[in-house]
């Protein structure tokens, strides 16, 4: 898998030993194995989606780029299955990782514990409040899209950190936006053509 992802490239050095290190069939029903190092998302349950280990690296390496490793605190929105957040918790010092659905939340936990990865926090809320109690945030990403970035995950910001989210932009396409928080205040940028699942209010 992470040769292909390689050949699409992905060229950081952390952030392949990161994709390496986390075994996605360890994250996908028995049924599902098969599937599990192809470049596709797949059913996780309640609807939702392990997202495609292109689109997880991607996001690691637009948080990694550039900057020093670990990255400090990480706060990701829309924990599913736990994928993302054990492949960030090698790449930042502490992971935060919030999700709305308990039952994912609860299987998250579940498919983590195998790992022991001791800076993992699995948070059960309403991640469009980010979560304060970390704040500042060296990196933020989001695996959920909405129609625009909440306010409340550019506020968790710190300075010199960087927010990775899709938003849904006015064509009605969902891209990737980066968002960086600088001393002249918080520049942003459009990229690639994205397909997550939809960022909701509340819990469930
Ligand atoms: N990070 C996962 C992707 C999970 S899919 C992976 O590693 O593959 C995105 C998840 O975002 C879903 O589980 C969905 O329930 C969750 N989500 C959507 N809106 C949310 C919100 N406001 N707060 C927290 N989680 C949310």
């Amino acid at each position: 898998m992470v040769r292909k992802l390689q050949a699409q490239g992905l060229s950081h050095p952390a952030v392949q030993q990161a994709m390496q290190a986390v075994e996605r069939h360890r994250f996908v029903d028995s049924a599902l194995v098969g599937q599990a190092y192809e470049d596709t998302s797949l059913p996780i349950g309640l609807g939702q989606t392990i997202s495609k280990p292109s689109v997880v690296a991607r996001m690691a390496e637009l948080l990694s780029e550039g900057r020093e490793l670990p990255l400090g605190r990480v706060l990701e929105i829309g924990t599913g299955c736990g994928y993302q957040a054990a492949v960030l918790s090698h790449l930042s010092r502490e992971v935060y990782s919030i999700e709305r659905l308990r039952g994912l939340h609860e299987k998250a936990r579940e498919n983590l514990r195998w790992f022991r990865l001791s800076n993992v926090h699995l948070l059960f809320g309403d991640g469009m409040l980010g979560f304060e109690r970390g704040a500042p945030y060296a990196g933020i990403v989001a695996a959920a899209g909405g129609e625009s970035l909440p306010q409340a995950w550019l506020d968790q910001l710190a300075m010199g950190g960087r927010l990775v989210a899709p938003a849904r932009s006015k064509g009605g396409q969902q891209h990737l936006v980066v968002v960086d928080r600088t001393p002249q205040g918080l520049v942003s940028k459009t990229l690639d053509v994205v397909n997550f699942v939809p960022l909701k209010s509340g819990i469930a």
